[in-house]
């Protein structure tokens, strides 16, 4: 039986383990069994159908598909997204929604004079239009789903082990083992990265670039009076995001892109953000938030593909025996699934079976060839 080496324990290499365990040999070696930085254990464990890209919806819909059967483990409410556009980003909104028809979601448009009709509680003034997720979109708990696949996985026959890759090493054009912290060497057949925000780290222990780097993104717990019951999720045109968790709420807003740094070791949440832009901007397309009252910040670790916000998935191509799962930059919760059951249709069939993942392969990071996604926050 062939031995797959899986560097990261995360959502992305335990549905790997998940969907090959039964297959091959799976040791996936995880450095901080707590999860306590993770980004899956500190997401806002949100899955939509409403990317810009056909691959990501696809993705999106076997997540869902995913979660439907995990549903009480993982936690899941099943609610919407609620995506607006002004006049500036109508058109692609639209363009956006006639894509993800044709995927196979299912995607309500609301025109101008029916959104404050339908969403009484928003500021609809400037809008021109919206698209709310009819099914396959909601949030969950992250570390529950992760709880489930990583047990599931194990009983599959995948071995968990707590320690932290520190070397890859390769001979002619091969990965062929992994040193450990602790001083152990594991030989493989496949080696799989998986390291969330540290995924480009790691793939240096093999003399590889790649443009992958942690970014903090802070998320802050809030209470408002506002009825939060059948709310969606409200992704705004400045980037901000909402959505009820509990009986409050819980929102954010990525920084500026010269204010982004490299974060380190750093989980403060950034504080400041809520002063300025997100209050404002909650107050201005929800009114009744200009009341709100903070309850708790938390930041986590965005693993940020610095190209063009989208995954890298697939083999290195001078090491077609290395494997990279990461970059996902703030949509890798839900999308952990198809990119574990590629995987794993890689290292078992050498091919995509179901999703053709190809075009998040890292050619286009060679070629410097970004393939955006405009739906991100
Ligand atoms: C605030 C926030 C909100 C988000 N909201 C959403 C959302 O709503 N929906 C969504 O889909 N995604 C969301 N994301 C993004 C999502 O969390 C990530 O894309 C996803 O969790 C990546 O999963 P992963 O398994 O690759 O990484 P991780 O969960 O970070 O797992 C990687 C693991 O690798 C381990 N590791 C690292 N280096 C080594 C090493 N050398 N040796 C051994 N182990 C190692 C780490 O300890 C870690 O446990 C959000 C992220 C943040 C920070």
């Amino acid at each position: 039986m062939s031995r797959t080496l899986i560097i990261g324990g995360g959502i992305v290499g335990s549905c790997t383990a998940y969907f090959l365990a039964e297959h091959a040999e799976v040791v996936v070696l995880e450095k901080d069994p707590t999860y306590q930085y993770a980004s899956t254990t500190l997401s806002a464990a949100s899955i939509r159908t409403q990317f810009s890209l056909p691959q990501n919806v696809r993705m999106s819909l076997f997540g869902a598909s995913f979660l439907e059967a995990m549903a009480e483990r993982a936690g899941l409410i099943r609610r919407a997204y609620l995506v607006l556009a002004t006049q500036q980003g109508e058109a692609t909104l639209r363009a956006n929604r006639d894509m993800q028809l044709a995927e196979g979601a299912e995607v309500a448009l609301f025109e101008s004079d029916h959104i404050a009709q339908r969403f009484p509680w928003l500021n609809a003034q400037d809008l021109t239009c919206a698209t709310l997720g009819l099914k396959h979109e909601g949030w969950f708990d992250a570390y529950s789903l992760l709880r489930a696949v990583r047990s599931d996985a194990i009983q599959k026959g995948a071995r968990y082990l707590h320690d932290e890759a520190v070397a890859i090493e390769t001979t002619a054009g091969r990965a062929t083992s992994v040193r450990t912290a602790s001083g152990e060497r594991f030989t493989a057949d496949h080696i799989v990265i998986a390291a969330g925000p540290a995924s480009g780290r790691v793939a240096a222990l093999a003399g590889i670039p790649l443009p992958i780097e942690p970014r903090k993104r802070t998320a802050f717990m809030i209470r408002a009076p506002l009825d939060g019951s059948n709310m969606p999720l409200v992704f705004d045109t400045s980037g901000m995001w909402i959505r009820p968790e509990g009986d409050g709420f819980i929102c954010g807003i990525s920084p500026t892109a010269d204010n982004d740094p490299h974060p380190g070791t750093d989980f403060n949440p950034d504080m400041d953000l809520l002063e300025d832009p997100l209050w404002p901007l909650l107050a201005h397309r929800i009114p009744a938030l200009e009341q709100l009252r903070v309850q708790r910040a938390w930041a986590g670790h965005y693993d940020q593909c610095l190209l063009d916000h989208n995954a890298v998935i697939g083999p290195y191509p001078d090491i077609p025996n290395l494997i990279i799962a990461s970059g996902f930059s703030g949509h890798g919760v839900q999308h952990g699934p198809a990119t574990g059951r590629a995987v794993s249709e890689l290292i078992r069939f050498g091919a995509y079976q179901t999703l053709d993942l190809t075009p998040f392969g890292y050619q286009r990071i060679r070629d410097n060839k970004p393939m955006p996604e405009s739906v991100v926050y």
